[in-house]
């Protein structure tokens, strides 16, 4: 049987203080694949700390297995995954934050699967939340339940980033060349049998997370507007009950003026109809922005990311 290569795509922003222990830990799990050898896709997503250095020394060390790419600023993980994905030239393609909560002694269980059974990508679920704050776990929660309501995308709680992927499933995610991407959805949507492999959650070794509450709230945002079309649906609709509404008081109105003659009271109720209608408008408005603006930054066509440096040419990358 012949050696595989598994391409392992780290997204790395500040993260000088993990580098050593995530490098050394997967040596160690290096050892104990079989048939199979590694190759490290290191991205350095802008980061301001000694990243980039760390990255250059475990490359001098070991030039066949280790790669870094160098971003000119942070362009965030998904573009570094997405170029990750670009350079990874292995046979399997697992993808892995750099601080060790994706434990990496999964990964020869993950090959065993993706060898013997009808799978092309096997992901991992965290089946607690363990150690993270409990208001970020409920937020969680109820973002997949109505991610999961509102697209037809299948969104799995608790799946994290970490995948091993065959490359027919890297070559269909990097067929999709939009430029908004929301990598979750991404693996979703393209398809094929996915198997999600259950593990307690780790907290991260060292180093702090890049994530803030509001960084969240948004990247939800980003789900929500990539993968469906729900909320321009319910903007309609409101708009449509907001209308119904006003024909009904419009005939109240009326009625009432013709049998009680006109009262110049009742201004009080027509400011508050005006200033709720006033609001939906703006909000529905401001719906259509949102799905108008991604269209815009897309037909831009803007590069996902620049390289300021790597040891890789441009001849190694997958278009
Ligand atoms: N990351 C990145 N660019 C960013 C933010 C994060 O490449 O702008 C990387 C980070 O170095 C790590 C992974 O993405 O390898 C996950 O980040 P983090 O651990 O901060 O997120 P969490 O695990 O808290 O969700
Ligand atoms: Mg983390």
């Amino acid at each position: 049987m012949k050696i595989e290569q598994i391409s392992i795509v780290v997204p790395c922003f500040n993260e000088e203080l993990a580098l050593p222990f995530f490098y050394a830990a997967l040596e160690e799990t290096r050892k104990n694949l079989k048939q199979a050898d590694i190759e490290y896709i290191f991205i350095d997503d802008g980061s301001k700390d000694q990243t980039l250095n760390t990255l250059k020394k475990f490359a001098a060390q070991d030039t066949k297995r280790v790669h870094y790419l160098s971003f000119s600023r942070n362009f965030g993980k998904e573009a570094a995954l997405i170029a990750g994905l670009q350079y990874a030239t292995g046979d399997y393609i697992a993808v892995m934050d750099a601080d060790l909560q994706d434990p990496p002694e999964l990964l020869p269980e993950m090959l065993e699967l993706l060898r013997t059974k009808e799978y092309d990508c096997i992901g991992t679920r965290r089946i607690t939340r363990n150690g993270e704050p409990p208001i970020r776990s409920f937020f969680a929660n109820c973002f997949y339940r109505l991610m999961n309501r509102i697209s037809d995308t299948e969104f799995v709680d608790g799946a994290r980033d970490y995948r091993l992927m065959t490359r027919r499933m890297v070559e269909a995610v990097l067929s999709l060349d939009e430029v908004n991407r929301f990598s979750k959805g991404i693996f979703s949507w393209v398809g094929f049998e996915t198997y999600y492999l259950p593990y307690e959650n780790k907290e991260r070794v060292a180093g702090k997370t890049s994530w803030s509450f509001w960084g969240l709230f948004n990247y939800s945002l980003e789900a929500i507007i990539n993968f469906s079309e729900f909320p321009l649906t319910f903007a309609s609709f409101i708009g449509l009950f907001s209308f119904l509404a006003a024909i009904f008081f419009l005939l109240f109105i009326v009625v009432r003026a013709l049998i009680f003659g006109d009262p110049t009271a009742g201004w009080p109720s027509l400011v508050t109809i005006m200033l709720a209608v006033g609001g939906l408008q703006l909000f529905c408005l401001g719906i259509v922005g949102k799905y108008l603006g991604k269209t815009y930054l897309e037909t831009k066509r803007r590069p996902l990311y620049i390289l300021k440096e790597t040891d890789q040419t441009e001849k190694e990358k997958k278009q």
